[in-house]
């Protein structure tokens, strides 16, 4: 192994939906709280776009960064709904989590400092130290309502910290931050020349919450790559298909990764993702009331259930409770397989004040979730 990987661990997320599956083929009836994919289908016509495209021979390489037509629409889109003064050149098409790992890569220098929230989505830690960067985890746990607090990150600055990771909806919390606090947090950037990287994977995904971009802010737009894409709020996570923006002095170098990586998104899905920001609005407005619902069947069950407490999510499709039955969240996702038949992942996959708490993943149909959470509880209060 090089000496790159040992300090990388597998994909905390994607471990455990693997073995979940591995389970199910063995036979056993698992019901998985796991990775976070929402179980509704693609709406129809951005399905009927790709089938389109695929059958009118779109099937080869398009332009590195995008085809022109979606560029321009999430241009759009990110001057429409996110304030952003965004234009079609500073944006790159490409699978969500990829722009992410070519942000770092691109722009963090080796043996710099990037600033995360702890616990925060389980790819950020080791995207940072395949850059042979240093991750410097700032405490959101309860204490500060899982929100990267503007105080605690000024504290942990110093003179080789690059970047500085936002994730509002926040995985796997669901915790969003306010308007107040993404404004200190770009003060601080300025103040210390500073990049920020926001991953508003979960932008739509809110419930009585605001997003509020960085990158709108005043000035803040050299210093801000905005991270988005179509898996969540479109249900698309098989077509890997998102997008980032940045100023062009920045997306010059991150294009540069593009182009030695994936060379482009997938062609067909490109048209797909057209069709997703024209198209109707309303399928995503009834996807989100649906998870409402479960939010609030998912935060009322846990609190019939011995020694668990739980933060009522804002944003996204995860909560994130803690538990008092003194086993660490790797043992306690065990025994949640074993005994309760029911997948979750550790809170420690997260970061270390994620320790103690297992996230859920309630991106399934309200019969699963009863089913799975009631026998969650009767297991819970057999320790
Ligand atoms: N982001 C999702 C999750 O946290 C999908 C899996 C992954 O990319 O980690 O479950």
């Amino acid at each position: 192994m090089t000496f790159r990987m040992q300090a990388v661990q597998e994909s905390g997320t994607v471990r455990v939906a693997d073995r979940v599956k591995a389970l199910r083929a063995s036979g056993v009836d698992v019901i998985s709280f796991t990775i976070g994919e929402p179980d509704f289908p693609t709406p129809e016509h951005i399905v009927q776009a790709g089938i389109d495209a695929l059958k009118s021979g779109f099937t080869k390489y398009t332009p590195s960064a995008g085809i022109p037509e979606l560029r321009e629409a999430i241009a759009r889109k990110l001057k429409a709904e996110n304030g952003i003064d965004a234009s079609a050149s500073e944006i790159i098409v490409t699978p969500t989590k990829h722009a992410i790992f070519m942000s770092i890569i691109a722009l963090v220098d080796r043996g710099e400092e990037v600033i995360l929230a702890d616990p925060s989505w389980v790819s950020y830690e080791p995207m940072v130290r395949m850059a042979d960067a240093v991750p410097v985890p700032v405490r959101a746990d309860e204490e500060t309502g899982f929100r990267l607090n503007p105080e605690l990150v000024a504290e942990k600055i110093t003179n080789r910290t690059r970047m500085i990771l936002l994730n509002s909806p926040n995985n796997p919390t669901g915790a969003v931050a306010s308007r107040e606090e993404v404004r200190a947090i770009c003060e601080l950037a300025v103040d210390h020349d500073l990049l920020i990287l926001s991953d508003e994977i979960y932008e739509k995904i809110m419930y009585d919450a605001l997003n509020h971009s960085p990158a709108s802010f005043p000035g803040m737009k050299e210093r801000v790559i905005t991270v988005n894409g179509f898996s969540k709020t479109y249900s698309m996570t098989g077509w890997r298909l998102g997008y980032l923006h940045a100023d062009t002095s920045l997306v010059r170098d991150i294009q540069k990764v593009q182009t030695h990586s994936v060379t482009c998104a997938t062609s067909f899905a490109q048209k797909a993702g057209i069709a997703a920001l024209e198209g109707p609005a309303e399928p995503v407005r009834r996807m989100v009331a649906e998870f409402r619902r479960r939010r609030d069947l998912t935060v009322r069950k846990l609190r019939d259930m011995p020694g668990i407490e739980v933060v009522e999510p804002k944003g996204a499709f995860y909560t994130f409770p803690k538990y008092s039955q003194g086993m660490d969240s790797e043992k306690m996702t065990e025994y949640l397989i074993d005994e309760a038949h029911v997948g979750v992942t550790p809170g420690s996959s997260f970061g270390s004040f994620g320790e103690n708490h297992f996230r859920i993943s309630y991106a399934t149909d309200i019969a699963t979730l009863e089913r799975g959470l009631d026998s969650m509880k009767a297991a819970l209060e057999k320790l």
